[in-house]
């Protein structure tokens, strides 16, 4: 089997469109209002000389799409059940929000290796945002757009040393 690569965060930071984008076709479904319910998506994708199965978490299996603790909770469990590293994913142009923190929260106890990830640096200017980031306890995140295609390689150069 190979090491699953689990993306973690709260609902419309983008899970779904990076997944769609790492996988090179459209597999997830991305929603532009929050919460989706399916069975669990995951796809084989390579990083550098690897292979991993990325697996996109959010929305999985929750009944009320409202529920955004739900979410996160079972977002969690996978991470830890099934993850061999988490993408952890925030929003550059929201900045931190209180369920961000929650997640950062969660994912320490998680004990896996954690890449932090702030999508939607959709230009230069808004990928100099996000400082504020840093205070989740995960450093600084890697700037990427899922919309624009940019930041893939960067991502993946920080996924393949703890794979
Ligand atoms: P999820 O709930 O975390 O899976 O988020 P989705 O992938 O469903 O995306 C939520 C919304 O954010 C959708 O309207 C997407 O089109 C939008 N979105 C995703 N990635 C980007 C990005 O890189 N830039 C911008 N501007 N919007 C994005
Ligand atoms: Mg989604």
């Amino acid at each position: 089997p190979l090491p699953i690569v689990a993306i973690v965060g709260r609902p419309n930071v983008g899970k779904s469109s990076l997944f769609n984008w790492l996988a090179g076709r459209r597999i997830s479904i991305v929603d532009p209002t929050a919460g989706v319910t399916r069975d669990r998506v995951s796809t084989v994708i390579e990083v550098g000389d690897r292979f991993c199965e990325l697996m996109d978490t959010g929305g999985m299996g929750i009944q009320d799409k409202d529920d955004l603790t739900a979410d996160v909770e079972n977002q969690i469990r996978v991470a830890i059940e099934q993850a061999a590293v988490v993408l952890y994913l925030v929003d550059i142009r929201d900045g931190v929000v209180p369920l961000d923190e929650e997640v950062a929260r969660r994912l320490r106890t998680v004990g896996k290796p954690v890449v932090f990830v702030a999508n939607k640096a959709d230009t230069d200017r808004i990928g100099t945002l996000g400082g504020e980031f840093n205070r989740l306890g995960f450093g600084d995140p890697i700037r990427v757009s899922a919309e624009q295609k940019l930041g893939r390689q960067e991502l993946l150069e920080a996924v393949l040393p703890v794979l």
